[in-house]
């Protein structure tokens, strides 16, 4: 095979690549929890690497290169089970998103009008529309689970007496708030869950914000699907995604095609293949094999301190501006990573654009695909809530000259 000679020309590229760097080195980028962004180097040189040398399609040939592929696919799934823990006692199924990972998940659970789905106030629309969608087809009654609207933070004790009186089927929650930070006490809710309906109710975590970021032990809390997104927590690139899928938890294909095995058959194979048709993007599951050995390199721990370290300074800083009102759980300790707010006599979304325009501040404004827990918090009246949301390679001085932003905002009022 022949090596392309480097081209050096950019004019391939829809956008000026010289003018972009020149605004990126200007820009605080504050808007981690859609995706993180940097990315470590070594994510950027495997996907270089491997789409050069090795984009073949895996587990679609018997040729030495397609085995490697396949082998670093294999490869990924134990490191995915190591970092939670979950070795022997779980599987990993792959997909392109998040969002697609549920709608695999809920769409192969065959759910029934005799089911009773709770759902946490804080859940994305990954889950709340792909549940609409499967409610209007088969009618499942939804609850949702009781909140502490003081301290916007879940109330276990309510949580135990609906269980008591509605018992559940399924619970999804997530375990990282996308709008607050909040971290949810998925243990405790699978605890009861499991203990209140002897086994039988399925639960199912969304760690789309939390999974690289808070150490989890899967020996210690066999949740039945556990779902992850690559390019967030997890520092790879878009494009690969996926849950650890519980070995009792009895999925149906939900999407059906090639998976390069059993080909006759016009049934989706029984096993995980059979869960993970079409071809396998191995050049972003190189990125996220690398963002994996980064994360295992600098440890969870370190990286969960560094974020802690920082939220605690923004909470602090934006708490003594007169105007702010935050939108964080009342224990600090149950709280990482995003910090909402809002800001007396500006909608959301004019905060954001100040900050983007006169700060070189990149933030979120608006709903976050949240659509519940707006209502809880009383974010709607300013057009939902600004979200900094930071990361490993977020730094102090960045938080100071965000804070240092929002009070000039607040005085220019
Ligand atoms: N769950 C949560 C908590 C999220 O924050 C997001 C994305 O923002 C998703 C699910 C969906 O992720 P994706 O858009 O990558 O599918």
């Amino acid at each position: 095979m022949k090596n392309q000679v480097e081209n050096r020309d950019n004019s391939f590229l829809w956008f000026d690549m010289e003018g972009l760097k020149a605004s990126q080195i200007e820009t605080i980028y504050m808007d981690n929890a859609a995706t993180t962004y940097q990315k470590p180097e070594c994510v950027f040189r495997a996907m270089d690497e491997v789409n050069r040398c090795l984009s073949v399609n895996a587990g679609r040939g018997s040729y030495q290169l397609a085995q490697i592929a396949v082998d670093g696919i294999d490869k990924l799934r134990d490191e995915i089970l190591n970092l939670i823990n979950g070795r022997n006692q779980a599987e990993v199924v792959f997909t392109s998103s998040a969002t697609v990972a549920f709608n695999q998940i809920i769409g192969g659970l065959t759910l029934c009008s005799q089911d009773r789905v709770y759902v946490s106030p804080f859940e994305h629309n990954a889950v709340m529309r792909t549940l609409k969608l499967w409610q209007d087809k088969c009618g499942f009654t939804m609850e949702i689970l009781p909140m502490d609207v003081e301290k916007m933070q879940i109330d276990l004790e309510k949580t135990e007496y609906v269980f008591r009186q509605k018992p559940p089927t399924h619970v999804f929650v997530t375990r990282v708030s996308n709008v607050t930070g909040y971290i949810l006490p998925t243990e405790e809710i699978f605890q009861l869950a499991k203990e209140l309906t002897n086994g039988r109710a399925l639960v199912i975590v969304d760690g789309a914000q939390s999974f690289g970021l808070i150490q989890e032990d899967y020996q210690r809390t066999k949740y039945d699907a556990f779902v992850f997104a690559g390019h967030k927590t997890l520092y790879g690139p878009f494009g690969i995604a996926g849950f650890i899928k519980g070995k009792q938890l009895k999925l149906h294909p939900f999407l059906a095609g090639g998976t390069g095995s059993a080909s006759l058959e016009l049934v989706m194979p029984q096993n995980i293949h059979g869960l993970e048709p079409s071809s396998p993007n191995i050049v972003a599951m190189a990125g996220l094999y690398a963002a994996v050995q980064f994360i295992k390199r600098e440890t969870i721990e370190a990286i969960y301190q560094h974020e802690k370290r920082l939220t605690k300074q923004l909470v602090k800083e934006l708490k003594n501006i007169s105007g702010v009102k935050l939108y964080i759980p009342q224990e600090s300790d149950n709280h990482i990573g995003i910090v909402s707010f809002s800001m007396e006599d500006y909608r959301s979304d004019e905060v954001g654009m100040i900050l983007d325009e006169d700060y070189h501040i990149a933030v979120r404004t608006g709903y976050h695909c949240a659509p519940l827990i707006h209502d809880y918090i009383k974010s709607k009246e300013y057009g939902g809530t600004v979200r900094v949301s930071l990361s490993y390679f977020s730094r102090q001085e960045e938080v100071e000259r965000l804070s240092e932003a929002v009070k000039r905002i607040a005085w220019e009022e």
